[in-house]
Parts: structure tokens; sequence; C-alpha cells
């Protein structure tokens, strides 16, 4: 059979288990068919837009008809813009594989269902078999650039493909929870999933919650070092940082689809059919799956019509639960929903009404909408849940706003979405109380709420979330469609940027000098970059520029005939020669009662760390949960409105800075320096924070910038402490070259 040609490639590589498109053999006919997936579809228009290859498992009947001897074929197949590169596991692979290790293992691991957990070694062996395949078919291509992991299936390929190409990026996104360490460590394989997830540059979890619980899986299970402030793990040389991207869906496609004429036609047949006329309507839509809180959901409307008698017949309850998984525990459960459905129906039912329709059939977006758009109470009731779309889909497509969601604190989404209401599944009577208040609930208050609601998804939707993750990923923004997506680590070239000219340097030191470390105590200089210093110094002006103590800093580095500068700039030292010192004294007494204050009013906000630096202070929440953020920003702003002729704020990547006023940041440092350092000489400023931002917005068109990690405001990126090495040693040149001068 003939395969088309395939599209341009950009280098971006996206691996899942599951594929966008699957061929079928329908008798004399192949058939293509599309998962109907909001994750599935965004991620094929990306590709669509900057090519590229998707690596999938090929589970089609006429899948291998298609590809050609590399297992590709180009889709979309009408009109293809990029490669899916098919992966094939033979029948006793995938029942161990995914059926084993991925389902039975990790799934009830991660949604904390330890009783569910089921273990035989031959799920392990075929697991790393898999996933060899898929990092093999990640290293037959020829253009990768980045690389983008999905899920739990492919825990070990990222560091199979690191070994192999540790030039490439790799970003993995875990969908489902990341439980503590208490239950993570019933995995038999706890070191090796981690160690294999370590392979990724780029690690993204649902929200800070399960970011923090892996940190703690780590420092628990590997000698690794682990900062939490920052989120970053070095394990084996190799550093891997964690975020927190809460996955989204495409809520203006679902306002749409629920705007629609045929939406409102439908609720029209739907209310005849199932006899809803002058009825509250309450949903549910969901896999049949146990962590999905089922039966919970049921005892709680159970509890309900008992308690309030004058709902019987007054409210309707539709549970849309798809089957899932056909296998057990899958078909056990759904015997026991099925029971407590008929139970229900059968204590508070009346010939003229069901108090619970149960629909045990997939229903398709388009028709979901109108669901959706109908239902006064949408009820969402998982037991553990990594993020949970149907919560955000019921928002999106609420179109007339009278729907109120009820919503279980353990989905991720809880973390997110403000005016829902939430609900605990465990506490029957809680929940019960929870769908009261909602069915009573007056329709201004409904409204606001909504709004709320869909401000929230509609401001962060599935294209935002895949931008953000790729942008951190490539270093650099997502294109507009059409637009190839750039993935070299440096735009441009560094070489050309200094032009031939003599370089003062300028160096952070932790997290660009040094690597991160948990505790800041402990970080030290690597005995390479010391070499490099030394070498350096003889060949050009050096200045190591940290938030550090001057004392501190010259304390851990001690290398003569360097600049030192202390404190954010505050402090300038040549040897023990001070050129410059500013004095914060005044402000310490200040600094220390307003921590105090602050640590109050922060008190009950979980994962926010306050840092007393001496002359400045750092308050990170980058472990603070999205519907935390408000209160948390409200109650620092009190505080420090008492100490504005005092302190200035600057704020950064998940931090807010106190800072002394008048008292000069890293960016009034580095021109001092490189006006001392004369005109013909090009300043070079390599950090890794926020507080380096103002030294590279300072350099802006007179040195030049390079950020550790992607900055918007630098010049130029590389990868870790190993990129600022890798440069160091090009700024040192060919041995014998002539001090001052660059290669
Ligand atoms: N879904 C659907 N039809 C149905 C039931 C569910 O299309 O009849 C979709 C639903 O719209 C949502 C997804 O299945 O997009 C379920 O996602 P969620 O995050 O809520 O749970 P998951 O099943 O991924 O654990």
């Amino acid at each position: 059979m003939e395969t088309p040609a395939h599209p341009p490639d950009s280098g971006l590589v996206v691996v899942s288990n599951r594929q966008p498109y699957a061929h079928r053999r329908d008798g004399n006919a192949v058939r293509v068919e599309v998962p109907a997936g909001g994750l599935t579809s965004a991620m094929d228009q990306v590709l669509r837009s900057t090519g590229g290859t998707w690596v999938a498992w090929g589970h089609g009947s006429a899948d291998r008809e298609m590809v050609d001897a590399g297992g590709c074929v180009a889709v979309p197949p009408d009109q293809p813009r990029y490669t899916l590169k098919r992966v094939w596991l033979e029948e006793d692979l995938v029942e161990n594989y995914y059926h084993g290790y991925a389902n039975q293992v990790l799934w009830p691991l991660c949604h904390t269902a330890l009783d569910r957990v089921y273990y035989r070694k031959r799920f392990w062996s075929a697991y790393a078999a898999a996933n060899r395949r898929f990092a093999d078919a990640v290293l037959d291509l020829s253009r990768a650039g980045a690389v983008w992991f999905h899920d739990y299936h492919l825990c070990l390929a990222p560091a199979m493909v690191r070994k192999a190409r540790p030039d490439l990026r790799l970003a993995q996104f875990w969908h489902i929870p990341w439980p503590d360490w208490s239950v993570y460590r019933a995995c038999p394989q706890a070191r090796e999933v981690l160690e294999g997830l370590l392979g990724n540059d780029l690690l993204g979890f649902q929200v800070p919650l399960f970011v923090h619980n892996f940190i703690d899986c780590v420092r628990e299970c590997l000698q690794a070092k682990v900062d939490y402030i920052r989120s970053r793990i070095t394990f084996g040389g190799h550093t891997t940082r964690l975020e927190a991207y809460p996955i989204s869906i495409d809520a203006a496609a679902f306002r749409r689809m629920a705007e629609a004429e045929r939406t409102v036609k439908l609720m029209a047949r739907l209310r005849r059919r199932w006899g809803l006329e002058g009825r509250q309507i309450g949903l549910g839509v969901d896999r049949l799956e146990y962590t999905k809180g089922l039966l919970k959901r049921l005892q709680a409307l159970d509890l309900l019509f008992e308690r309030y008698a004058s709902l019987r017949g007054r409210f309707t309850y539709i549970q849309i639960a798809v089957p899932t998984r056909l296998k057990e525990p899958y078909l056990s459960y759904r015997a026991a929903v099925e029971a407590l459905v008929e139970r229900v129906n059968r204590r508070h039912g009346r010939p003229d009404w069901t108090p619970v329709i149960f629909m045990d059939t997939k229903v398709e977006h388009r028709d979901l909408v109108a669901y959706y758009r109908m239902a006064d109470v949408g009820i969402v009731s998982s037991m553990y849940d990594g993020m949970n779309l149907v919560a955000k889909e019921f928002a999106a497509s609420q179109v007339d706003r009278r729907g109120v969601l009820v919503l279980s604190e353990m989905a991720g989404a809880a973390d997110e979405l403000e005016g829902a209401l939430l609900v605990n599944p465990y506490d029957t009577e809680g929940f019960a109380e929870t769908i009261r208040r909602a069915l009573r609930m007056e329709p201004a208050e409904r409204r606001e709420r909504m709004e709320s609601l869909q401000r929230q998804v509609g401001e962060h939707d599935i294209h935002r979330w895949i931008g953000d993750i790729l942008t951190d990923l490539t270093g650099a923004a997502l294109p507009d469609a059409g637009r190839g997506l750039p993935l070299s680590k440096e735009r441009g070239s560094l070489e050309a940027a200094i032009g031939g000219r003599p370089v003062g340097l300028m160096l952070d030191y932790d997290g660009t000098l040094s690597p991160i470390v948990r505790d800041p105590a402990q970080a030290r200089l690597p005995a390479g970059n010391r070499a490099l210093l030394l070498r350096l110094r003889e060949r050009m002006p050096v200045a190591i520029v940290s938030g550090r103590g001057l004392d501190d800093l010259r304390g851990r580095i001690g290398i003569d005939g360097l600049l030192y500068v202390g404190n954010h700039g505050a402090e300038i030292a040549e040897g023990d020669r001070i050129l410059l010192r500013q004095d914060h004294a005044a402000a310490r007494a200040a600094m220390e009662e307003c921590l105090e204050r602050v640590r109050e009013a922060l008190l009950g906000i979980p994962g926010v760390i306050v840092e007393d630096k001496g002359g400045t202070a750092s308050v990170h929440y980058r472990m603070v949960r999205p519907r935390d953020l408000e209160p948390l920003f409200a109650r620092f702003t009190h505080v420090l409105e008492e100490y504005e002729e005092i302190f200035r704020i600057t704020s950064g990547k998940k931090v807010l800075e106190i800072r002394p006023k008048g008292l000069w940041d890293k960016g009034r440092a580095v021109l001092w320096l490189a006006r001392r350092w004369g005109r013909d000489r090009v300043p070079l400023y390599v950090g890794d924070d926020v507080t380096d931002v103002d030294a590279f917005r300072a350099l802006k068109g007179r040195g030049i910038s390079v950020s550790v990690g992607p900055c918007p405001d630098a010049d130029f990126t590389v990868e870790g402490t190993a990129g600022v090495t890798a440069l160091l040693r090009r700024l040192c040149g060919p041995a014998g070259s002539r001090p001052g001068a660059t290669p």
C-alpha cells in the first residue's frame, strides 16, 4: 500500500500510549478512528502547526498496513502535517505492561487505593520492555529536539532516552495524582520508577501538592539533592525541574457547543424523554471507575432523599457512567454501583418518578453539553483525582449560569475552581447537605459562582496549558499556528554576540556556579568550576554576584583576585578590600518585626515558605494551591502596607521579595562593575534566579545576559549548572589563548 510522503519536521516529539489516529479494517475498507479526547485533539493541533512526530502504540487492526518500513504514517490522513510513528506491542506485552503494571499497580497506587494494587513480576518486566520500545522509537528519529512524554505508562522511557541522547530536552506530564510517601513506598519498584522519571528535564504535575509529594518520595528513596523552594531535583548529575500545570479543556469549544441550536432542541427532547419537566436536575458524568467515588455519591443521595422527603418527585439525578477497562476490579465495581442505584430507586422512587437515572453508555461531547447545560447541580465526588475535566466542562457549558458545581476536595480541580461547593466524599452527611444547599441556592449566588468558575476555565484553557509546558520545555514561546517551533537551546551564537571583544564576566552563585541543594548552607562550588574560575581569572575580570552575604560568599569560593558582590549588590569587595557597602542595619529591626507579622498572617496557608536572608527576605509560594493565592497576596499586602516607607516589594517566579528601599539590586551592581571595567569590555552576566532578572534588564543593549533555564529577559539560555560549566569552558578558550580575549 502506498503511503503519503512525510511532512517537514520541527523536532518536537510527543510520546503517549494512545495514538491520535487509529486505522481499522472494516471489510474491504480501512477506517480512520479519531479518539474524542480534548487533550489528544489539542496536541494534534499543536503538531499540525509545528510539524514533528507523535510516537504511540499502534493498536488499530489496520495500523500495520498503513505505515512505512519505519512504522511511520503521515497524519492527519486527509491533510498530512506531521508524522505518527507507531510502536508495536504484542498481546502479552500489552496485557502485562498496560493492563498489568500501568493499570493495576501505578494507577491504584497513585490514587492511594492501595488495596487495589495487584502486582506480578511479569508486569514489571513487560513494563520495562514496552518502555524500551517507546524509547527506541524516539531514538530512531533523525530529527528530535524536544520530547514530551505523557503519563504513567512511560516512567522508564525518559531515562532510557537521556542515557543515549543527553542533548535532547525531555519533559513529561503526569496526568494522575502523585501520592505521598507513606503510600508510594508500597510500590515494588519505587526507586526505578523515580529514577526513570528523573531522566526528564521538566516534570509536570496537576497541582502543587503532587509536586511536593514527588519531592518527598525522592528524598526518602534516592540519594538526590532536592530543593523544595525552587522545585528542582538533582540526581546523577542531572537536574529536573518540577512544576504544577493544571490541565484544562477547550473552554470556548464547549461554550460554542452548549450555545448551539441543536443543544437547545436536545435539551427539550431529553426533558420529555426522562420526565424532567418542572423538576430540578442533578448530573454526574464519569467513567465507571472506582476512583470517581460513585458509591459515596449514591450513598449521599440516598441520605438526601431519606432526610428530605420533599425532594422526592422534585429532584432527579442523572448518572452517565461510561464502562471502562472491562476487567476486574471494574466489573465488580460496576455491579456494586448498579446494585446501589437499584436500592436508592427502590427505597425512594414512585411510579411517576425515578430518583436516579443511570446511563451506562458513552455520550459524545456535542450531546453531553445538553446534559451539562440543563443540570441544576453537577456532582463530582472523586476519592482522589489528578484534575477532573468533567468539572471544567460542566462550568464551560453552563451558558445560562444556573447550575452549581458540587466538587470533591480530593480532585485536583478543587485547587483552582473558586465558586464550586467543595465536599469531602467520605463525609456522607456533609455531602448530602451540600447537595441540598446547591438545590436551594438563590439565582444571584448561582450566577456569581458560575461566573467565577467560567472566568477561571476560560482564562486557563487547554491551549494555554500546552503553551506553558512547551515554553518551559523549549525555552521559547509557542508560535502562532503555522510557524515553526524554535527548539534550539540558544537563540543565535554567543560568540557572535561577543564579537571578539574582551569580556568582563559576572556569575551568580546558587543555581549557576553551584547546583541548588535543599539546605543552602550545603551549597559548594564544584571542583570543575573552581578550576575553570582559576583559569578565567587569568583571562578576564570575574565577579561573583549573589544574594548571600559577602563573608558567606567569599568563604564558599575563596579565590583571590575575584570581585565579590553580596546581598544582591549592596556590598562589593575585591579580595578583602571593601569597595562599596550599603548600610542595611537600620532596616534590620524593621525586617524582623515585619517578617514575624508576615509569618503570622500567612499561618494556615499550606506550602508558603518565608525565608529571612538578612538584608532581604523572600516569600516563596510555589507550593501554594492556586485558590489560596488570593488570600496570600491580600494578607501579605495588608502587612506590607505598613512598611511601605521602608521596604520595596518585587515579585518573581513564584516568589515575593522584600528589600529595604534604596538598597542596590543586582542590576545597579552590574552597571557599576561594567563602568569600572571600561567601555571596551563587554559585560557578560550568567544567572538563574528572579533577582538576576534585574541584572539581565540592566544589561539590555549594554552587555550580554545568559539565563540558566528559560527567561524572556535573557539573551541566551543554558541548561542547568552543567550548561554553565560548558559555557565557562568555552570562555576559557583553547589553552594558551591571550588573557582578556575571548574565543
Ligand atoms: N466523557 C465523554 N462521554 C461520556 C463520559 C465522559 O466524552 O459519556 C469524557 C468527559 O467529557 C471528559 C472525560 O471523559 O472529557 C473524563 O475526564 P476526567 O478528567 O473527568 O476523568 P478521567 O476519565 O480522565 O479520569
